[in-house]
Parts: C-alpha cells; sequence; structure tokens
C-alpha cells in the first residue's frame, strides 16, 4: 500500500513526555487554517508517495529504540487505510500509538477507536461550533457546508466521550489574537468538552510557517495572557483538566 508522507523522524522526542517516539508526517489536509504551521503538508503530491512496507520496516527497526509512533499532518484521517495499516503494525510491535487530528473524519475516528489501534488522540478543537468555526479552519467548500463539517466534528466529540477510558484524550485550542482569543469563545468550547474525560491544552500559536500575511503579523500571545485566561475559565469550570503550552 502507498500513502502520501511527507517525513519520517526515526527517533524524536515530543512535548507530552520524556521518551521518544517515531513521528510520520502524513501529508493532505481538509483545513485551510490561515495560521497553519505545517502549510507545506496541506496538499498531497506525487513525490511524497511511499510504500508503507518501508515504513513498517523502520518501525520493526526501531522497536526497543522508541515507545511508539506518532501520526501526524496534515491531517492523518484523510488516509484512512494508511493510517489503519500503520496503525496496526504498530499495535502489533507493542508500540504505543498517538495521533494529532482536527477531528474532521468522525469514522476514521471511530475505526481507530473502536480497534483499539490508539494509545493517545490529540484532538484540535479550534474554535466553538458556530460562525466562528469557519473563520478559524476557513474549512467549508463548495461541497461541504460550515455546518456539515461542525456536524461532524460533534459527532466526533460523542465518539470521543463514547471511548474516553480507551485512549488518552487531550484537545488542543490555538488562542490567535483578533480571532480566538475571548473568554466567552473559550467558554463555549469548554461547555462542548466538559463531559468527556481529557485534558484540555490551551497553545500559544507560532508564527515561524505561517503564509498568511495578517496572521504573520500579529503578536504571540503573552504567557501571562494565557494563564489568566485559563483561571478565569477554571473560576468557572473547575472541574476541567486544563494545561498551558507555551
Ligand atoms: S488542520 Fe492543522 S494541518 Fe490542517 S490547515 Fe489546520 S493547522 Fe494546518
Amino acid at each position: 500500500m502507498q500513502a502520501y508522507i511527507e517525513e519520517v523522524i526515526e527517533a524524536g522526542s515530543v512535548d507530552f513526555s520524556n521518551e521518544l517516539y517515531m513521528k510520520i508526517y502524513l501529508s493532505g489536509c481538509d483545513f485551510k487554517c490561515p495560521y497553519c504551521n505545517t502549510p507545506h503538508l496541506l496538499e498531497t503530491k506525487f513525490e511524497q508517495e511511499i510504500d508503507l512496507r518501508e515504513i513498517k520496516k523502520q518501525m520493526e527497526n526501531q522497536k526497543g529504540t522508541v515507545e511508539g509512533i506518532i501520526i501526524s499532518g496534515g491531517e492523518p484521517c484523510f488516509q484512512k487505510a494508511a493510517l489503519l495499516d500503520m496503525l496496526s503494525k504498530a499495535k502489533e510491535l507493542e508500540m504505543k500509538t498517538v495521533i494529532d487530528t482536527n477531528g474532521s473524519k468522525p469514522d476514521v475516528i471511530e475505526a481507530l477507536l473502536k480497534n483499539e489501534l490508539i494509545t493517545k488522540i490529540n484532538v484540535d478543537i479550534k474554535a466553538p461550533m458556530n460562525e466562528l468555526f469557519d473563520k478559524v479552519t476557513n474549512s467549508s467548500t463548495w461541497f461541504k457546508t460550515s455546518k456539515d463539517i461542525m456536524n461532524d466534528m460533534k459527532q466526533t466529540l460523542e465518539i470521543l466521550k463514547a471511548y474516553d477510558e480507551k485512549a488518552e484524550i487531550t484537545f488542543q485550542t490555538t488562542i490567535i489574537p483578533g480571532l480566538i482569543f475571548r473568554k466567552e469563545d473559550l467558554m463555549k468550547i469548554a461547555k462542548e468538552i466538559e463531559d468527556i474525560n481529557c485534558v484540555w491544552e490551551l497553545k500559544s500559536f507560532r508564527t515561524s510557517q505561517v503564509t498568511d500575511k495578517r496572521i504573520k503579523e500579529l503578536k504571540t500571545p503573552t504567557d501571562e495572557f494565557l494563564k489568566n485566561i485559563r483561571e478565569q475559565i477554571m473560576k468557572e469550570k473547575p472541574g476541567l483538566n486544563m494545561r498551558l503550552s507555551f
């Protein structure tokens, strides 16, 4: 089987632990977030096509050196068959499995959880499910309206709720001045995820790879701003397990 893969890092460190993981970056994404930090991964390109037998061999070689694999992107759920294939191999090798996703493919996420193929899932929850969602993700097209996409996201949240004892769930929201930064909007997100056993991480956006000029010129929110907003949310929702990533 072939997959569009931009990069494989055989043993890299990760934010959430001191362990080493093999990182696999799949290309292709259905969102076009103006603050995207991986613009080179949004489209699939012929030259990125790789035979998965090569990747699985690398996984076998790395067993014992790394704790597991992380599949990121782009949007990894875009390539369902390849994703299932790689995660099944990792499971067979008894490696931990982590995926980063924008949450727009509930059927794929359900298949991964149902088949117990993931240890940890990092889901972007980019905006509340209202008119802000399309502004933040640029995801609606002629073929799929913003309403359809938000319905998919809502379905993903229901699936994650149903499986929240089976995998570690982290929701991630990037704080972007002028776009997603208001307490009222963040409280709406809090309401959408509060019943799910999860960690909710607020991230400061980074401009290094951003191509959108207006976003590139924005100042990143200060650590103080993030701490303050977290404090305000926690006052109203003390049951949330929130953390910050600077
Ligand atoms: S979902 Fe992620 S990869 Fe896709 S455009 Fe948004 S930030 Fe970029």
